[in-house]
């Protein structure tokens, strides 16, 4: 069975599919304003994870 990541659109195993925990409100928070549709029950897949960790430890060039 294969997951779809509704941040980036990447077909994951559901298994390597992400919830992040409520005590993480400010990665979601992170999320949600690049992607105002997307909730915290969607999940998201480890990549997105990754990337929005580091976004948000400023290692982005952005
Ligand atoms: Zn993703």
């Amino acid at each position: 069975m294969e997951y779809q990541c509704s941040v980036c659109g990447a077909k994951v195993k559901n298994n390597l599919m992400v919830y992040i925990d409520h005590t993480e409100q400010h990665i979601i928070d992170e999320i949600k304003s690049h992607h105002p549709d997307w909730a915290e029950e969607d999940g998201l897949c480890s990549k997105c994870v990754e990337y929005y960790k580091a976004q948000l430890r400023g290692e982005s060039a952005a």
